[in-house]
């Protein structure tokens, strides 16, 4: 069987450093809070491009710390309104939602599946106080429009870049074009550690500050609270495996690349519907190169449910990214009103094909031929 992402074969491929790493941690008997973060902190940053990286405890705490460090800083009330696009995994709008602050949810591009650039406008009002700028599916987001409308009306950027680390949009690494960016280390995005964990990078000091004390109870010297804060942090074994695993990522992402650009070169079915070429591919162009660093591979198909079925009988594991839509969830009964054809459709009709640093060259054609020929 092809696996869509076969976990335990990506980790092993980083033995036997991987396990150097935790036994290095046990042998130390220091779990948080210690050397490990302080140095993947620093490496992180560099790697990013940032001035401040802070580990913490997943994704989703990444983008809700951003926010409510905003609102502890003033720039942010309760009700102000923030921008994120309509088709995204949920926990950019949970992050939004949970700080008491409103998701205004723009339509995608169905080129690129991200935000429309030039949808985003018509949307201010004057309690537009931000836009999440979410790269889904590992692809850059960032457009000229965005940062023309950030600057017009005093938005602070806010980066998802839960699956596009490692990607780059003008010599810049995303995660380091907004004011701040928060980060997912799950185990399944490009870069996984074994259980939870995130980060936020940021150029703002005085927001880089806050965060680290709201993410350790509001506290910045122990047991004086100067927050209402939580618990968030990024362990000792986790941040050991993710400097082991950092050394690697442009690689694992280019060898993604590669597999995309097959995808995109093979696969001739009529009714498959591929990624939109840009300039993805010219290997000349360093920018270009890790413009899209290929988190999930996703096409569309007017028959999706048929094309997975069949797919998964001819032992290929394929998963849908994603079944249903922020605005029709019953978490959001608020939102289930929204018309929003674009993100619905896409919905309806994406399939993700596997993709990985392990997947061999014969598992991407078997994938290609199983398209090309049976369906
Ligand atoms: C994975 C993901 C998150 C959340 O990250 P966790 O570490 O799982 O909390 C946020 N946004 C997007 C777009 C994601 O894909």
């Amino acid at each position: 069987m092809i696996k869509f992402l076969d976990l335990k074969a990506i980790n092993d491929s980083f033995e036997p450093e991987l396990s150097d790493a935790v036994k290095c941690v046990l042998d130390a008997g220091w779990y948080l809070q210690g050397k490990e973060t302080k140095s993947f902190e620093m490496e992180y940053s560099q790697y990013i491009g940032t001035k401040h990286s802070i580990g913490v405890a997943n994704g989703l705490d990444a983008l809700r710390l951003i926010l409510k460090a905003y609102i502890e800083m003033g720039l942010m009330n309760e009700g102000d309104e923030i921008i994120v696009p309509g088709n995204t995994f949920i926990a950019s709008i949970l992050a939004i939602s949970d700080n008491r602050l409103k998701p205004v949810l723009i339509e995608p591009d169905l080129n690129t599946y991200n935000i429309d650039p030039i949808k985003i406008e018509e949307q201010i009002t004057d309690r537009t106080k931000g836009i999440m700028l979410v790269h889904l599916y590992g692809q850059n987001a960032m457009h000229p429009e965005i940062q023309r409308i950030t600057e017009k009306y005093n938005l602070k950027l806010i980066e998802d870049n839960a699956q596009a680390i490692g990607a780059i949009y003008r010599e810049r690494r995303t995660g380091a074009i907004g004011h701040v960016s928060g980060h997912s280390f799950y185990p399944g995005k490009n870069l996984g550690c074994l259980g939870d964990g995130g980060a936020v990078t940021t150029n703002d000091d005085e927001l880089a500050t806050i965060i680290r004390a709201l993410a350790n109870y509001g506290s910045k010297v122990k047991y004086v609270s100067e927050f209402q804060g939580l618990n968030s942090r990024l362990d000792e074994i986790q941040a050991a495996v993710l400097r082991v695993k950092l050394k690697r990522l442009d690689t694992d992402n280019i060898r993604r690349r590669q597999i995309a650009q097959y995808y995109c070169d093979n696969i001739s079915n009529p009714d498959v519907i591929l990624p939109v070429k840009k300039n993805y591919f010219q290997l000349s162009n360093f920018d270009n190169q890790l413009s899209h660093v290929w988190h999930l591979f996703v096409i569309r198909h007017k028959l999706r449910d048929k094309l997975q079925s069949y797919l998964t009988g001819n032992g290929v594991q394929t998963l849908i990214h994603y079944p249903i839509p922020p605005h029709k969830q019953i978490a959001y009964r608020n939102l289930n009103s929204l018309k929003m054809p674009i993100t619905e459709q896409i919905h309806n009709e994406v399939l993700s094909l596997p993709i990985s640093p392990v997947m061999t060259d014969a598992e991407v054609m078997k994938v290609v031929e199983l398209i090309n020929n049976g369906f």
